[in-house]
Formats: structure tokens, C-alpha cells, sequence
């Protein structure tokens, strides 16, 4: 039987799988989500001794379920490659009393290129299935990492264009050179005059607008989404979880059943939600501890039930959580409703009108296994000179956000659950941040003389991503105002 997916915001419109992969967005503006989580088919004990490309299919084949296996298992095949630099794919290393589950061994160094190097085949797969002859226009708003990650999962893929708005003084130096050093003909990328709120909230209109969609398909093209708003990126993430688990029973870190703890820097609340869905399966996990950094409208919301927009945006040194609208957050408030989706719409809607909405006692209560936790900037770099020091270990500023999360959490609950840590990029990303908080006062130094540095205080290899764009040509320079990005997109597609 096929599994259902549904709009969050409206109990009519329906989807297969590849039917929601393909359109990313619902029509009204909702999230696909599944009719039900489905339950992992093979059991704790085996999961210890299976294969990352193994454990991918065991989840995958549940939620995508109008795959054929060999559709399916070609996907994983073409995605989870030697394009990571280690064949464990996701390794976990234990630092002090928690556990590194390090993401971003893939093409791009973030923890986005577990789900992004799987998508573009996902998707390619879906149009076949679904008879699209149109040319697929992937659409897509990065806050820094998803932008290069879907740019290299993409770039010169056939019957494929993509399309990636940044905020031009909102990513760190080298997500920026990595994004407009992009090679490849149908790859295109533009810098914004605004924050990354401001570019998402641009691309989920154009998906809306329904004029340019007929515009689009008269010019034989149509849009899709690699942010983690497509369920085709969403489920992918629930594998690492799945995989941890399996990793600590091998280890024999747990019994099996015993929970682990999850902490997952947050920004959009695509990774944390997997994690959730990870025990929906079957998952034997305790907390879910959601760290924010200084944009810390997420903590706010678990501590008092209202989620508040309204408040200054804060540039931060972990960039890719600087987000006031999570997104995915969506499909949480939509199961807490216990799956309505008028209720849910009118809450979007409050955030859309009103930029706040409240709620209720009832819906709580169906939160009482997230901690949200904070990390301030001074705790961010403190916490990885910290680690550097004692351990020898560096951590990027995303990951350290949530180790002080971690911290905090252990303070208030004295909880010793084993805690597995998402660490979400390499710090060969945020090479100036990470530098500035072990050996700070090098400000006049260049980016490259920093990743020199780096790789002499941890003895870690230069990963092949930063050595390829030390030299590269800036390929896309176009930049442009926030009420100019559609045009900037029909100039793209020639309508
Ligand atoms: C995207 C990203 C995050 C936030 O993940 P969400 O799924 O948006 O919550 C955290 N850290 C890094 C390095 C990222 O690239």
C-alpha cells in the first residue's frame, strides 16, 4: 500500500511520494507530511550491524513507497559514494561525554550533502515515474549551506536548472566562494540585499504564484524545491539517527532499548524533526534538545508556547541557523493539533499576519520530550577553544552551539542518558570563526592563511572542498534587491 502524504494546511490535496518530492511545496502553501510514520521493517539488533547505504534503504523504503527497490536502491547507490571522504559515510566520534555524530564528510562539508547528494536522483526518478516531460527548476533560498550543497547535487544534472538566492552579507566568506565559484550550465546563483528570511519568504511566494507557474509551463519548465522543506530531504535526514542508534549498540554505549539523547543545532527545524520521526519508527530516544544560537526564537517558543517573530535578526557567527521562521517547524504544530490542518493554517497564518501565534495547553503537551536550549556567541567560541583545549578536537561554531545546549541541559536535568551530538559542518566551513575562538587576533590574515592554521593546531586534512576553491574563478556575480528576484528568475528561464 501507498503512503499518503497530505497538506498541512488543507485535508484535501493528497500526494504519493514522488508526487510530493516533485512539487516540493503544497499549493496552499502547506508541507507534505505522511499520513502516518510508518515503523522501521528490520529490528534494533540488526540495525548494529548494517551499512549506511543498508540503514538508508530500511527508512527509505517506508516513506517513499512508490519506489521500486531497484529505483530506490540506485538512488542510495549514485548518492552515498566515494563523494564522502570516509566509507562509514556518517562517522561518530566520542569527545568527553558526548558523542560527534559528524555530518560532513560529503562534497560541501555540511551535514545538508547527506540529504542533497540523494535528492537531485530522487527527484530525476519522480519525473520519470510521473511522465514529467517539463524541465525541472529547482528554486531554492539558502541561509549558506543548503545553497552549495544543492548547487553541486544538481550542477550539469540533465532535464535540471537550479536556482540559489543567498543574503549577500549573510554567509560566512568561504560558503559564499564556494557558492559563486559553481561550475556547471544550468547552475545559477544570486546574492540578496536582505537576510535570509527575507529571500525564503520570496521563493515560497514565487512557488505560490500561480500566474508564473502557467507562464512556466507554457515555456515547458516547473519549479521544485531542494530546501528542507521537500519531504525528499526531510527523509533522507532520518537515516543518521537510525544509523547513531545502531552505532551506540555496537559500541556497546546502550542495550539495546535503552534511549539515547538527540541535541541538534537548529535553524529551519528540518534535521531535529528527523530525529523525531527517527523515534516515530521505533527509535528509542529520549530528548530532543533543539539549540539555538543568539536567533533564539525556538527556545523562546519551548519555554512559553508563543512563537514570536517579531524581534531583531542577529548575524551570527553560525550562520545557517540565523532563521526567525523555521519552517519545518510546520509539520510539528500540524501533529500537535493531533493533525488538523485548519487549526494549523490559521497558526501560519497569525505568523504570516501578525508574526506571532500562541499555542494552546493542549498542544504542549505534545513537546514534553524537546528542551530548547541557547548558546550566546561569547559561550559559542568559549565552548570550542574549550574542547580544542582539552580534548584536541575542533568543533565548528553550529556544532558548539549545540555542545553548550548539551551543557546547559545536563546543568538542569543532571539527565546521563548517552547524548549523540549532530554535528552539522566541518570547521574548515567557519574557518575564520573557528580560528578566532582558539587563537583569536589573527584578523588581518586571509581566509586560505587561516585554513593553513587550522589544519597545523588539529592535524586534520584540508578537505578536498576548501583546496578546490582556493584558486577558483567567481563564476556568478549577479546581485539584486529583494522585490527583484522574481524578475531576476523569468530573465533566467527566458519568459
Ligand atoms: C542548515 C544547517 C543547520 C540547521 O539545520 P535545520 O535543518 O535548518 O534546522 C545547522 N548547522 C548547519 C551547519 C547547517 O548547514
Amino acid at each position: 500500500m501507498n503512503l499518503v502524504y497530505r497538506s498541512t494546511r488543507n485535508g484535501e490535496e493528497t500526494a504519493t511520494a514522488s508526487e510530493a518530492i516533485l512539487k516540493g511545496l503544497t499549493s496552499d502553501g502547506g508541507l507534505f507530511v505522511p499520513d502516518s510514520i510508518p515503523k522501521l521493517g528490520v529490528s534494533l539488533e540488526e540495525l548494529a550491524d548494517m551499512s549506511y547505504q543498508e540503514t538508508a534503504y530500511a527508512v527509505m523504503k517506508e516513506f517513499l513507497t512508490d519506489f521500486t527497490e531497484e529505483e530506490l536502491k540506485s538512488c542510495i547507490r549514485n548518492a552515498y559514494d566515494d563523494k564522502f571522504d570516509t566509507e562509514e559515510i556518517a562517522p561518530m566520534v566520542k569527545v568527553g561525554d558526548a558523542y560527534y555524530l559528524e555530518l560532513f564528510h560529503g562534497a560541501t562539508i555540511a551535514f545538508k550533502d547527506m540529504a542533497l547528494s540523494i535528492l537531485p536522483h530522487l527527484l530525476v526518478t519522480s519525473a520519470k515515474k510521473n511522465h514529467v516531460k517539463n524541465e525541472i527548476v529547482i528554486l531554492t533560498a539558502t541561509s549558506g549551506d543548503t545553497g552549495k550543497a544543492a548547487l553541486a547535487g544538481f550542477a550539469d544534472v540533465p532535464g535540471t536548472k537550479i536556482i540559489v538566492f543567498y543574503p549577500k552579507s549573510g554567509v560566512s566568506p568561504i560558503q559564499e566562494k564556494q557558492m559563486v565559484t559553481q561550475k556547471g550550465d544550468n547552475t545559477y546563483v544570486i546574492g540578496i540585499r536582505g537576510n535570509f528570511d527575507d529571500a525564503q519568504t520570496s521563493v515560497k511566494r514565487m512557488f505560490a504564484n500561480k500566474e508564473l507557474e502557467k507562464e512556466m509551463n507554457e515555456a515547458g519548465c516547473q519549479f521544485s524545491s531542494a530546501n528542507s522543506i521537500n519531504i525528499g530531504r526531510l527523509v533522507p535526514q532520518i537515516v543518521y539517527y537510525v544509523k547513531a542508534y545502531g552505532n551506540l549498540l555496537k559500541k556497546g554505549a546502550l542495550k539495546e532499548g535503552e534511549p539515547m539523547n538527540v541535541v541538534v543545532p537548529t535553524g529551519n527545524f528540518g534535521n531535529i524533526l528527523a530525529s523525531y520521526y527517527a523515534k516515530q519508527m521505533g527509535i528509542p530516544i529520549g530528548k530532543f534538545i533543539c539549540a539555538s544560537n543568539k536567533n533564539k526564537v525556538l527556545f523562546d517558543f519551548f519555554q512559553t508556547g508563543s512563537y514570536d517573530r517579531r524581534r531583531e535578526f542577529y548575524v551570527t557567527t553560525s550562520p545557517s541557523m540565523d532563521i526567525l521562521i523555521s519552517s519545518n517547524l510546520e509539520r510539528m504544530i500540524y501533529r500537535i493539533t493531533g493533525n488538523d490542518p485548519e487549526q494549523c493554517a490559521q497558526f501560519m497564518q497569525a505568523l504570516t499576519t501578525d508574526g506571532v501565534y500562541t499555542i494552546t495547553e493542549e498542544m504542549k503537551k505534545g513537546l514534553s520530550e524537546f528542551y530548547g536550549g541557547y548558546a550566546t556567541e561569547e559561550e559559542t567560541a568559549a565552548k570550542i577553544k574549550g574542547v580544542y583545549e582539552q580534548y584536541h578536537y575542533v568543533m565548528d561554531t553550529h556544532t558548539a552551539v549545540a555542545a553548550v545546549a548539551y551543557d546547559k541541559y545536563k546543568n538542569d536535568t543532571k539527565d546521563e542518558t548517552p547524548a549523540v551530538i549532530a554535528s552539522t559542518a566541518s570547521p574548515y566551513k567557519f574557518t575564520r570563526s573557528v580560528m578566532d575562538a582558539i587563537q583569536p587576533g589573527a584578523e588581518d590574515a586571509t581566509d586560505f592563511e587561516l585554513v593553513d592554521a587550522l589544519k597545523e593546531i588539529s592535524g586534520v586534512d584540508v578537505p578536498k572542498a576548501i583546496e578546490e576553491i582556493r584558486t577558483a574563478p567567481v563564476l556568478h556575480d549577479t546581485v539584486c534587491d529583494i522585490d527583484k528576484m522574481e524578475d531576476e528568475v523569468k530573465h533566467i528561464l527566458g519568459i
